[in-house]
């Protein structure tokens, strides 16, 4: 039986390795979808396969309301690399969790309902997080979502100075949008929407999902622009594709945040392979590879600007290709003809969020694939 959620390419996979994925014909792929961003340090990394497996034997699982060696290093690994004073972490188990909490985290904690979220940003399936996603076609027949969710233009300023007032729980954003198209903020936006949260006595929420754990070349895009937020989630690659997801806030939203639980928080194997999956995002130097690789990248599909490639956005190791045929006309050739693996954001965008392992020989071979697919 096939799923009646996603539609299945005609590609079986059976194996990882690194920054390849093999399928049950043994050809091979660079997988620069990082399976949606899930194997920042690459498949099954002999670190982190140690990590599981030796827990795994230990004790697959105990409730969080006992201490447990991995996720208590997990709490203090997540609070030592958060930005600023952002040192307090809800463990949960996906991206969408981690924004669910956050939201009902910053209405408690402000006892306020109002949410403001931005045009074209994607925030999870769920009822809550989905209420903070901007395209109607996730959301069409699953209403009625829940209230008092506003959206201004990404970008904007004076919009967002005119939404968020006394009654704003918190404006929502991803630093760098990634479903919408890979559309970057500039430092001036985000440090306005600091600015305008915090006069208004509303949390910034950073959605870091996509673009954290060094994928655009620091720890969190924000740092980037100087900016720290109330705020941050993470989720998607931080235990290597085990499902995870983390609500880092800070003191004054961890203090009131009410009451909040899942039976699956941070349970011992997805913290074992959560730090050391950080251990190897930090020892491998993987946010200075982001940044290298990623510039090289770029300057490459630069040179295929023209009639067929229009744009190409990001930063580090999170591009974006703007193509005039659409990203879904070019993925399957690319894939079958030349065995690169890559996604979509958005109808005309061309997605490469490769393990932050790739080096400039998997780029070139990504860049010869392009060149033949759309130079
Ligand atoms: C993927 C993603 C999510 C949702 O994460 P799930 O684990 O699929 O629930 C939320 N926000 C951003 C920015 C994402 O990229």
């Amino acid at each position: 039986m096939s799923s009646f959620v996603f539609s299945e390419k005609p590609i079986g996979i059976e194996r990882g390795e690194g920054v390849y994925l093999y399928d049950t014909n043994g050809n091979d792929y660079l997988d620069f979808g990082a399976s949606y961003a899930c194997t920042p340090v690459g498949h099954c990394h002999p670190t982190v396969v140690d990590a599981a497996t030796d827990q795994l034997e230990e004790l697959f699982y105990v409730q969080a309301s006992y201490p447990h060696a991995e996720r208590t290093r997990l709490y203090d690994r997540l609070a030592e690399i958060a930005p600023g004073d952002v040192e307090k972490v809800w463990l949960c188990n996906s991206g969408t969790e981690a924004n669910e909490a956050a939201l009902k985290f910053a209405r408690h904690a402000t006892g306020r309902s109002k949410i403001v979220a931005t045009m074209q940003a994607f925030h999870g399936r769920t009822m809550g997080s989905l209420a903070a996603t901007w395209k109607n076609e996730y959301k069409d027949g699953f209403g009625p979502l829940p209230a008092e969710f506003e959206f201004v233009p990404y970008g904007e300023r004076e919009p967002l100075a005119e939404a968020v007032d006394e009654e704003t729980a918190a404006v929502i954003l991803e630093p760098l949008q990634g479903e919408g198209g890979i559309n970057p903020a500039s430092t001036e936006y985000l440090r306005s929407v600091r600015e305008i949260t915090e006069e208004a006595g509303a949390a910034m929420i950073a959605d870091e999902i996509q673009t954290g754990l060094g994928r655009t070349g620091t720890t969190w895009a924000v740092e980037d622009h100087d900016v720290v937020p109330d705020v941050v989630t993470t989720a998607k690659g931080l235990a290597s594709g085990l499902p995870i997801g983390a609500t880092l806030v800070r003191e004054w939203i961890a203090e009131d945040a009410g009451n909040h639980g899942s039976t699956f928080s941070g349970g011992p194997v997805v913290s074992a392979a959560a730090n050391a999956t950080l251990d190897v995002i930090e020892s491998e130097k993987l946010a200075e590879n982001a940044t290298d690789v990623g510039a090289y990248l770029h300057e490459g599909v630069d040179e295929l600007l023209g009639e067929e490639v229009r744009d190409v956005r990001g930063n580090g190791l999170m591009v974006g290709i703007e193509v005039k045929r659409g990203a879904n006309a070019l993925l399957p050739e690319l894939a079958l003809q030349h065995g690169v693996l890559a996604l979509p954001a958005g109808r005309t965008v061309l997605r490469l969020l490769p393990p932050l392992t790739v080096t400039h020989e998997h780029a070139d071979d990504v860049l010869d694939a392009l060149e033949a697919v759309i130079g």
